[in-house]
C-alpha cells in the first residue's frame, strides 16, 4: 500500500473513496462541512435522523453523492473531538479502512481535516494498514484489500506510519500463523530476515547452546515436543554510545500449549497457537522501533517452545533447575509460560538492561479479573510501571496495573525445591503467576504485562479481523519514544 500526503478539497479529489470524519460535537472539520454543503445536507440529515451515532469507530458508506467526485464516501464516527488522541486516530482510521477493504479500491483518501497530523497521523495510517489486512492468510483469495494508494489529509508521519502498521501486522501474522508452520524454528525463520533487514542483529540458541547456558526450565517445558525450542535475542542498537539497553523486552513464546499432562480440553486448545502472542509482541515492537531509527538501544529475548505431551515429556512432581539457580517443582504442566519465562528473564537480566519488561498470554486467571479487553500490569518498581501506563494512555490502549502484595508469593512454597509453578486454589492466580516471575528478574525495575485477554480476538471488531491483534506494541513503540526523548 503506497500512502502520500494531499491538500486536496474532499470534494474533487481523484479518488475511488473518500472517509470523511463525524465527531460528536456540534462543531464539523472543514471537509465534513464541505462535503455536507456540496451533497445538499446528506449527513446532516444522517445524524438528526439518528441513523448515524458517531461512535468512535462506527462507519456508514454512502454511494454516489451529488457534488463530491469519489464514487463512495465512508463516514466514520471519531467521537469527541475534545477526546481526540493516538488511540481514536487509529481505531477509527482502521474501522474506516477494514469497511472499504472488503472490494478492490486504488485510491482511498482520508480528509478529517486539520490536527490529524503528528502522532495521530503516524497511528491514524497505521490503524489502515490494520483494518485493511485480516487473519484468512491462508484462504486463496482473502476477504480485505489493501488500498493501492492511501491519501491522508496534511500527513506529516507517512512513513512512520507505515512502519508501524507494517510492523503491527507482522506480529498479527505470527499470532494467526497455524502452529506447525510457526513453532520455534519457523518462528525465528520468519523472524530473521526481517530483523537483519531493519538492522536489528539476532543471535539464536539451539537445544545444545540452551543446555550449555543451563536454560533447564525453559528446556523441560520443550521435551515434550519433536520441534526443537529456540531462544531468540535481539538487539537494536540505536544508540552506539549505550553501555547497557535502555529497556530489554522479553516474551513468551509457547507456539503450541496442549497443557502437557495437565491437558486442556479441546476447546481450550483451539486457540493456543496463540500462546506466543508476547514473542511476536517483542517482535512487533523492535522492528517498529528499529525502522523508526529510534536513537535508543533496546534489547529482546524470546523463549520459543512447544508444550505437548509423549513419552519424553516433563511430568507432575518433576523438580527443575532454572537458570539462575532457583529449584521449581512442578505441579501443573499447563503452568509452563512462567518456566520459559523464568529462563528468559534471566537471560535477559545478565546483560543488566536499565529496565525490563515481559509479554505474556500467561494466566486465564487475568482475564476473570480484568475481561478481554484490558491487559493486566504487575510490576517492582512503580516509577516505570507509571510511565508503561502514561504511555499506554496516550496510544489508547487500555492497561490496568494489579496489586504485588509480598504475601500473594508464599502461595509458591514448595516442599521439596525453592519454588512450586502454581499456587495454591484459583484465587488470585494471575498475580502468583506475577511473583513467581519477580524471582527471575533480579533487582533490575520490571513490568510483566499478562496480555492472555487483548492479544487475540475470538470475533472481529468494528476495527480489527477476529485473532490475533498485537496489542501493547502501540504503547512500547510509544514507551521506547518517551525514553529516547528523555534520555
Ligand atoms: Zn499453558
Amino acid at each position: 500500500m503506497q500512502v502520500a500526503a494531499h491538500q486536496e478539497s474532499v470534494r474533487s479529489i481523484d479518488a475511488d473513496a473518500v472517509v470523511i470524519a463525524l465527531p460528536s460535537d456540534d462543531t464539523w472539520p472543514q471537509p465534513t462541512v464541505e462535503l455536507n454543503e456540496a451533497s445538499g445536507g446528506v449527513i446532516g440529515r444522517l445524524v438528526e435522523s439518528g441513523e448515524f451515532k458517531p461512535k468512535v469507530g462506527e462507519t456508514m458508506l454512502l454511494y454516489g453523492l451529488a457534488g463530491v467526485s469519489a464514487r463512495v464516501t465512508c463516514v466514520v464516527g471519531v467521537g469527541s473531538l475534545e477526546d481526540r488522541d493516538a488511540g481514536v486516530a487509529f481505531r477509527a482510521a482502521a474501522a474506516a479502512a477494514k469497511r472499504l477493504a472488503g472490494h478492490q479500491r486504488h485510491r482511498v483518501a482520508y480528509c478529517w481535516g486539520p490536527g490529524w497530523n503528528g502522532d495521530l497521523c503516524e497511528n491514524g495510517i497505521a490503524g489502515a494498514f490494520v483494518g485493511c489486512h485480516g487473519q484468512d492468510i491462508h484462504r486463496r483469495e482473502r476477504r480485505l484489500h489493501p488500498f493501492e494508494t492511501l491519501l491522508w489529509e496534511n500527513g506529516d508521519r507517512l512513513e512512520e506510519g507505515r512502519a508501524l502498521g507494517e510492523s503491527l501486522n507482522f506480529c498479527r501474522d505470527l499470532v494467526n500463523g497455524a502452529p506447525s508452520d510457526i513453532n520455534p524454528e519457523g518462528f525465528v525463520e520468519a523472524v530473521v530476515p526481517l530483523a537483519s533487514e531493519a538492522g536489528i542483529v539476532t543471535e539464536i540458541w539451539d537445544e545444545q547452546r540452551l543446555a550449555e547456558e543451563r536454560c533447564g526450565a525453559l528446556l523441560a517445558v520443550a521435551r515434550g515436543s519433536d520441534a526443537p525450542p529456540r531462544l531468540m535475542k535481539l538487539q537494536y542498537r540505536g544508540d552506539a554510545s549505550a553501555q547497557r539497553p535502555a529497556m530489554t523486552l522479553v516474551g513468551k513464546g509457547v507456539t503450541f500449549d496442549s497443557g502437557g499432562y495437565s491437558i486442556k480440553p479441546s476447546d481450550g486448545m483451539k486457540t493456543m497457537k496463540c500462546d506466543m502472542a508476547g514473542a511476536a509482541t517483542v517482535v512487533g515492537t523492535l522492528l517498529a522501533i528499529a525502522r523508526w531509527k529510534l536513537p535508543l538501544r533496546v534489547d529482546g529475548v524470546v523463549g520459543l517452545v512447544e508444550n505437548l505431551v509423549s513419552g519424553r515429556a516433563y511430568k507432575l512432581g518433576d523438580v527443575l533447575h532454572a537458570r539462575n539457580g532457583t529449584t521449581i517443582e512442578v505441579l501443573n504442566t499447563d503452568a509452563e509460560g512462567r518456566l520459559v519465562l523464568a529462563d528468559a528473564l534471566d537471560v535477559a537480566a545478565a546483560d543488566r538492561p536499565e529496565r525490563l519488561v515481559d509479554l505474556a498470554t500467561l494466566t486465564g486467571a487475568c482475564m476473570v479479573a480484568l475481561g478481554t479487553d484490558t491487559a493486566g500490569l504487575f510490576a517492582n518498581d512503580d516509577t516505570w510501571c507509571d510511565q508503561i501506563m502514561r504511555a499506554a494512555g496516550r496510544a489508547g490502549e487500555p492497561v490496568w496495573k494489579m496489586p504485588m502484595f509480598d504475601f500473594y508469593g508464599e502461595q509458591l512454597r514448595s516442599q521439596v525445591a525453592d519454588l512450586k509453578n502454581i499456587g495454591e486454589g484459583r484465587w488470585g492466580g494471575a498475580i502468583v503467576a506475577a511473583k513467581f516471575l519477580e524471582n527471575f528478574v533480579a533487582d533490575i525495575p520490571w513490568v510483566h504485562i499478562d496480555i492472555a485477554g487483548p492479544s487475540f480476538l475470538d470475533r472481529a471488531k468494528s476495527w480489527i479481523d477476529a485473532g490475533g491483534t498485537a496489542c501493547l506494541v502501540r504503547t512500547l513503540v510509544e514507551t521506547a519514544r518517551d525514553l529516547a526523548l528523555t534520555a
